[in-house]
């Protein structure tokens, strides 16, 4: 039937009207006076009807999934390992997806051998040109970059401010975990731990190599239950002990760093040897 939107819409206008007054009356002057939780009672969650907010003295809080413009996460300064470290590793991912791109990175680099770092030497954003769509977010490997919940951005100049370089878009993990708790605890179940990912990748890393270590190291070093078994079964010894003893002479854990040491010198030489060919193809095209 035409008209029933309209209708439903004016219902509900209609109810909050009343809402208001109703909501007066349960709780009294309590809405009006000075104790600290005047403004949760005036606009609680359970508060009805119509109110208004005297901001810019007071704001309404907003849900832990509103989204602003982004911020960069680095460690808290008192993180015991690496204080004030960058999450953001300038892959370059949000950039690439940011649908206005309004995200510029210059990726840092060693400054010995000119290579580059997982790190970001000067990351930018145009908040203006910025949609707060999240994107940037949703795709970041890295859980770096978020949604803020600031949203007194206003400023008289819109070319200098309103272009927040890496030192304007820094915040502290803790600020993330405290404007979205939620989220910054599926983050973390999913990553495995509250640490970035890869120094969660490194720790499990280590905890094999124990763990395998650990595992190689066991039949050496409890011979006793061969004994007893060589002691009733003669032809078995013969076959435990060298296994035993070559055990313990080649723990596995060493082979598997020189493993790893051959694979990243291997890894090490074709880079090299890439970056060589790409200068003298890069040499021959300026000659
Ligand atoms: S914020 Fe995330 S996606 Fe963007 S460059 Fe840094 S690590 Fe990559
Ligand atoms: S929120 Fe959207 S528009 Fe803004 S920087 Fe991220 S991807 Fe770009």
């Amino acid at each position: 039937m035409y008209g029933m939107g309209i209708l439903k819409g004016l219902g509900i206008t209609i109810k909050h009207f009343f809402a208001t007054y109703t909501d007066e009356i349960r709780y009294g002057l309590r809405k009006y006076t000075k104790a600290v939780d005047n403004f949760q009672i005036r606009q609680g969650p359970e508060t009805k009807g119509i109110f208004t907010s005297m901001y810019p003295d007071e704001k309404i809080a907003v849900p832990e999934r509103f989204r602003f413009v982004p911020f960069l996460v680095v460690n808290d300064d008192d993180h015991p390992d690496a204080p004030g470290a960058d999450w953001c590793t300038a892959c370059g991912i949000c950039a690439k997806v940011c649908p206005p791109q309004c995200i510029w990175i210059v990726r840092a680099s060693d400054p010995n051998t000119g290579r580059p770092v997982p790190r970001p030497d000067e990351f930018y954003i145009d908040i203006d040109i910025c949609m707060n769509c999240g994107f940037c977010m949703e795709f970041c490997p890295f859980d770096a970059i978020k949604m803020d919940h600031d949203y007194e951005l206003a400023s008289y100049d819109r070319t200098t401010v309103h272009i927040h370089d890496h030192e304007r878009l820094i915040k502290p993990f803790s600020y993330w975990k405290s404007i979205a708790p939620t989220t910054a605890t599926e983050e973390a179940e999913a990553r495995g731990g509250w640490e970035h990912i890869d120094v969660i990748k490194e720790r499990k890393k280590r905890e094999a190599a124990a763990a395998r270590a650990a595992a190689a190291a066991q039949p050496a070093a409890a011979p006793a239950p061969q004994a007893s078994t060589a002691a009733e079964t003669p032809a078995a010894a013969d076959v435990a002990a060298p296994v035993a003893e070559a055990v313990a002479d080649a723990p596995a854990p060493v082979v598997d760093e020189a493993e790893e040491e051959r694979k990243k010198a291997e890894r090490l030489a074709k880079r090299e040897a890439a970056l060589a060919r790409k200068k003298a193809k890069q040499e021959g095209g300026d000659n």
